[in-house]
């Protein structure tokens, strides 16, 4: 059950106090807080774990301080979609507003590799309007002798450039706790040009200590891949690790599952699944083209495998697309065959634009059907 108490209740406030010694005193009941800082006003939640069937809503409902009450099915109790559940569906991040009524396109390097490189994707994505983008640091490679990526020594310039070309979102895999310390530091020795997600590759999906670190923190929203060979409620559920530790600014994406029945695509395209989880769940749904198809094939209509399943995510409602660009895929290090070139990201950027557009008209069909 969930206590969402009225805005600007402070944990010092006579209610709140009030409330939570009546809390105390329940039996078989434990309480945890959940307070969210927005721009407008301090939110309070108070989840209720344990016996809380023989709790009413009305009783609840007439406690000091309590706004709304929710009762959570034993599923996703933070992140869940619950019945008569009105909490938001977004987030705000260094100007940026992430739900699942928005669409965001990342597009970036897969891995970092030389400076020059990092300058001319984000001067290409500052001349078609973006103000995200993604950038591998730390690179988690099946082979160990492959390229790791640059780690922490290129953060400063990442940073800096993505400053100079108003990028305001870095989608950036970590891949250990440490991690987040060297993004943090970076960060502040140069001045805090641009912001980071941090993303949790498939790799780590169910890495629960990584999760509940990661979770821990608040000054970062974080990016979680759905894992490449286990079900959809098990990724839910690591996204659930995050939450429960106090992070709820969370974009779940989709990338595609490991199986041969996927082929000839590097991974099984399973985008159908991005309604899927914005009915289960509040969270912003990502889906990545790049790592789910694996290449620049191309269908007998001239479009890329890449640009068809992402128009196929943005159809079905996605709200972030993570995807491989390189200046000369050639020198790439690591993904060169899939990275999409920079004079293909105004094409791409079109291409999610119409497929924007047919969503929001079925959307407005469906709303016609409901009227
Ligand atoms: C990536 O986005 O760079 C990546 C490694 O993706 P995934 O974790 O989905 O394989
Ligand atoms: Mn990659």
């Amino acid at each position: 059950m969930i206590l969402i108490l009225k805005p600007d209740t402070t944990t010092d406030s006579e209610a709140f106090l009030a409330l939570t010694a009546f809390l105390e005193k329940l039996p078989n009941i434990r309480h945890r807080i959940h307070q969210e800082t927005g721009t407008q006003q301090l939110l309070t939640e108070v989840y209720l774990v344990g016996d809380t069937a023989a709790l009413t809503l009305e009783e609840m409902q007439n406690l000091p301080g309590v706004e709304r009450v929710v009762r959570v099915s034993e599923e996703y109790r933070v992140l869940g979609r619950h019945k008569d559940d009105r909490r938001p569906t977004w987030f705000d991040y260094n100007g940026v507003r992430f739900g699942q009524d928005t669409l965001h396109v990342f597009a970036g390097l897969c891995a970092v590799n030389t400076r020059e490189h990092v300058e001319a994707m984000m001067k290409a994505l500052q001349e078609n309007g973006q103000v995200c983008t993604r950038m591998g640091a730390y690179k988690p490679r099946t082979s160990p002798y492959s390229f790791q990526g640059h780690g922490k020594s290129c953060l400063p310039y990442v940073f800096e450039l993505a400053g100079k070309y108003g990028i305001k979102v870095i989608a950036m895999e970590i891949t250990h706790e440490d991690h987040v310390d060297e993004i943090t530091e970076a960060l502040e020795q140069t001045g805090n040009p641009t912001g980071v997600m941090l993303q949790i590759g498939t790799r780590n999906t169910q890495n629960f200590e990584l999760l509940k670190s990661v979770g821990r923190q608040h000054r970062f929203p974080v990016l979680l891949k759905r894992g490449f060979g286990i079900t959809l409620e098990e990724s839910l559920n690591a996204a659930e690790y995050l939450a429960s530790e106090g992070n709820r600014n969370v974009v779940f994406c989709l990338r595609g599952m490991k199986s041969n029945m996927g082929d000839p695509h590097r991974n099984f395209v399973d985008f159908a699944h991005v309604p899927v989880v914005k009915r289960l769940t509040r969270m912003p749904v990502s889906v990545d083209p790049s790592h789910s198809v694996g290449s620049r094939d191309k269908a007998p209509d001239g479009i890329l495998d890449t640009m068809h399943v992402a128009a196929q995510g943005v159809v079905a409602g996605a709200n972030m697309i993570l995807v491989d660009f390189h200046p000369d895929p050639a020198s790439a290090l690591v993904d060169g065959p899939q990275a999409l070139t920079l004079d293909e990201l105004p094409w791409f950027l079109d291409d999610v634009q119409i497929a924007r557009e047919a969503y929001l008209k079925r959307q407005e069909r469906a709303a016609a059907e409901a009227t």
